[in-house]
């Protein structure tokens, strides 16, 4: 029988994710809009098959073909929804590039997402794991989302408590891990507008630059130079930007660690936990610039994970498990990988 014109077959995903790993998706589907997804689920070739969503891939480590069915979301549009004495209510669609969002709200009038610009990937998958970056989360500034539930296909609306956001977590990675495809996120831009730049960097630039009120585009301009000047472009050099959270820990375990390493550096949390830095401690076992095969650890930070050329899947996971043994082996910690392994 032939396939539905909608889906197609035997897509090559190597250009689908920013690790650039080989891996070929036997069914994919575009989804524009809501009905898209519905269209899926009724339908008799695919409709009770496992499903994979797909964003940006620049938080997967593609290890295999896919057997599931690739849904890969390409909603647009941008908009203000409303405008409150407090905040601007902007609503994108979850195949937009988020720096583009970023960029065209600051634009438009609607500041608020500076700090995190430049981050890879589209706006549904912002949600999912909680993004973050220079001391402000998409929690801070999220109002709901509007998603299909894979199961019922129905239309689904979540607010901020129902999303269970955490450090680079969120529901999307629990209960609802692979149930939803998100469509629609809606932003909370508080205003007045005030700027972020109580982050180390920040507070630098300020300094270097004399200018202690910015605007929203300057704010926006130090975020792309710290972030272009320590993290690689993934059309240079694949990659899936930091591969291990940062660890958070009780002051008991924080002191067993300083008892290993005196050095090691850590940042008081508001809850009294430590975090402690991932990166640190990966540099510590030796690991930067180092490689397995073709995946290496990234010479300028050691948080990083990159693909040196034509490597596989199962390159990086191998590193990446030969680092988390050094540093549990040295530290007693065991890193968390940040990236979805498929
Ligand atoms: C150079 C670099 C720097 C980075 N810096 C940061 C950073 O500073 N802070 C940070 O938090 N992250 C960072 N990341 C990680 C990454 O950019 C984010 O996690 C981003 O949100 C992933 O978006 P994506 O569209 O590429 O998601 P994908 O990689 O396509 O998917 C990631 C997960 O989300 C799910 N998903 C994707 N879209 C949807 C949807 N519409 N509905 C439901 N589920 C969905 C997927 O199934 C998968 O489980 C960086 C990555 C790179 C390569």
């Amino acid at each position: 029988m032939p396939l539905p014109p909608w889906l197609e077959s035997d897509v090559s995903l190597k250009a689908m994710n920013t690790f650039g790993l080989p891996a070929t998706a036997r069914r994919l589907v575009r989804i524009r809009q809501d009905a898209d997804v519905r269209r899926v689920l009724d339908s008799p070739e695919v409709g009770r098959s496992a499903k994979l969503v797909l964003g940006g891939g620049s938080n997967l480590v593609l290890t295999r073909d896919v057997d599931e069915v690739v849904l890969k979301v390409e909603v647009e549009g941008l908009r203000l929804v409303e405008t409150r004495p407090d905040a601007y209510i902007v609503e994108a669609g979850a195949g937009m590039t988020w720096h583009e969002v970023v960029d065209r709200t600051i634009a438009n009038g609607w500041p608020g997402l500076e700090n995190l610009a430049l981050i890879p990937g589209t706006v549904g998958a912002a949600p999912v794991q909680n993004i973050g970056a220079y001391g402000l989360e998409l929690a801070e500034r999220f109002e709901s989302l509007e998603g299909v539930d894979l199961v019922t296909g129905r239309g689904v609306t979540l607010d901020r408590r129902m999303c269970l956001f955490g450090y680079r977590d969120s529901v999307f990675k629990h209960v609802l891990a692979g149930k939803t495809v998100i469509t629609r996120v809606r932003l909370r831009l508080p205003r007045p507008w005030v700027p972020v730049l109580g982050y180390l960097e920040l507070e630098r630039k300020v300094a270097e630059t004399g200018i202690t009120q910015p605007t929203p585009r300057q704010v926006f301009d130090w975020i792309c130079a710290i972030r272009r000047a320590k993290l690689p472009d993934p059309a240079a050099i694949g990659n899936a930007g930091s591969f291990f959270k940062n660890p958070v820990v009780t002051p008991d375990q924080c002191r067993d660690i300083i008892g290993r390493d005196p050095h090691v550096v850590h940042y008081p949390m508001p809850d009294g936990s430590f975090k402690l830095a991932a990166g640190w401690m990966i540099e510590a076992c030796g690991w930067k610039g180092k490689s397995i095969g073709r995946a290496g650890v990234y010479e300028k930070q050691a948080l990083v994970l990159v693909n040196r050329g034509d490597a596989i899947g199962a390159e990086v996971v191998t590193l990446a498990r030969a680092i988390q043994e050094s540093v549990y082996g040295r530290f007693g910690i065991r890193l968390e990988p940040e990236p979805v392994v498929v």
